[in-house]
């Protein structure tokens, strides 16, 4: 939580996320040689009685240098290098610390499922509680297309989010978020702070990604509004420079800070908006609107064009409209099966009598607007 402005921090869980560039600079290997000042700032942190939560990302940059005779990897030698990696990466991140760590590998498939989701968020609690640092990657070795998070940037605002912690720190190879790429622009300036994250700062980051990890920018600002929309201060700074967390210890803002929003989502509705999978859509008539003041009856199943895709009861379902509008995310009381057969029902009564005696389809604290948001 910030009091005041963005040079007074007062943190209880910090979640730092550490990226391939970070681990194995020199792609031979994980060098201790930038995770040492990171190290140090852990263990600041945990001094001054902040948790702290690393996600770690490196697995393949550090597992590439066993497989000399590769020079592209296909995906299966890719996880064959995340496994070798991890181990490898693992080691050296336990040998800096003198308290205990636990490793946590995880899939977008464990994320967007909600046992499994509440199942790791109770485990980084538990560890937290009794003094362990949780070190979380993606599992990239049973991950497939449709399983993954993909790039660990987003990962670690899940993780923020699961973690309930108030501060995500994005560790960069850079300083910052900059107007226009660095890189490239040598008049670029760096933006210290975004109050709202808007086209503009997702058009200042551009669609590059990195050499090591499969972050870049992008994904970093991804993060930052799903983590600030959780009510979750974001810093993106460079992971290179000690004087960076220096600057963080002592309350300073060393590169871009995001503010987390006025309101920030409650719980269930974050991780049904940023984490889980729609398993099915809801088609709705194209002049149906949701009357948030009859609470009862958000979605009658006269209000039903068509039934999508196969889910159970508790399943998030997308609502759209059938020109395609995206209306909202919510769980569904009601299987797709059975949601069928009522909105085939030709006589309304059926479905009156039924909806009476067994509730509403969705229920209003289950459910995200959308908003034109990204998903
Ligand atoms: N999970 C990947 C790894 O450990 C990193 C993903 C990313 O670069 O963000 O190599």
């Amino acid at each position: 939580m910030i009091h005041g402005n963005s040079t007074n921090f007062k943190w209880q869980r910090v979640v730092i996320k550490v990226g391939s560039a970070l681990i194995a600079p020199d792609r031979k290997g994980v060098s201790s040689r930038y995770l040492l000042g990171i190290a140090q700032f852990i263990v600041r942190c945990r001094e001054m009685g902040i948790q702290v939560v690393l996600v770690s990302s490196g697995s393949v940059a550090a597992g590439a240098h066993l497989f000399p005779d590769v020079d592209k990897p296909s995906v299966s030698v890719k996880k064959a290098m995340a496994a070798a990696g991890q181990t490898e990466m693992i080691g050296i991140w336990n040998n800096l610390f003198d308290f205990a760590t636990a490793q946590i590998l995880m899939t977008h498939g464990d994320l967007r499922d909600r046992e499994r989701y509440i199942s790791v968020k109770n485990t980084i609690h538990t560890l937290l509680e009794n003094g362990i640092l949780p070190i979380i990657n993606e599992n990239d070795t049973v991950t497939t297309d449709k399983l993954r998070v993909g790039d660990n940037d987003n990962l670690s605002a899940m993780v923020a989010a699961a973690s309930d912690a108030d501060v995500l720190i994005i560790c960069s190879d850079i300083n910052g978020l900059y107007d226009k790429n660095p890189r490239t622009h040598s008049d670029a300036v760096l933006v210290p702070e975004i109050r709202e994250i808007s086209k503009n700062t997702y058009a200042m980051a551009g669609s590059e990604a990195g050499l090591l990890g499969t972050g870049g920018m992008r994904t970093k600002v991804e993060a930052a509004e799903k983590a600030t929309s959780h009510g979750i201060d974001t810093f993106i700074i460079n992971g290179f420079s000690e004087t960076a967390f220096n600057q963080l210890l002592a309350g300073q803002n060393p590169g871009t800070h995001f503010f987390p929003v006025a309101k920030p989502m409650k719980e269930l509705v974050h991780w049904m908006t940023y984490t889980s999978d729609a398993q099915g859509e809801v088609v709705v008539e194209n002049d149906f609107e949701f009357d948030m003041d009859i609470q009862s009856e958000l979605l009658t199943s006269e209000a039903i064009a068509e039934v999508r895709g196969q889910f159970t009861v508790g399943d998030t379902v997308l609502i759209t409209k059938r020109d395609g509008t995206k209306l909202a995310k919510a769980v569904s009381n009601y299987s797709s099966c059975l949601l069928s057969f009522i909105a085939d029902q030709d006589d309304d009564s059926f479905a009156t009598d039924f909806q009476s005696n067994t509730g509403s389809i969705i229920s209003p604290q289950n459910m995200a607007i959308l908003n034109n948001k990204k998903f």
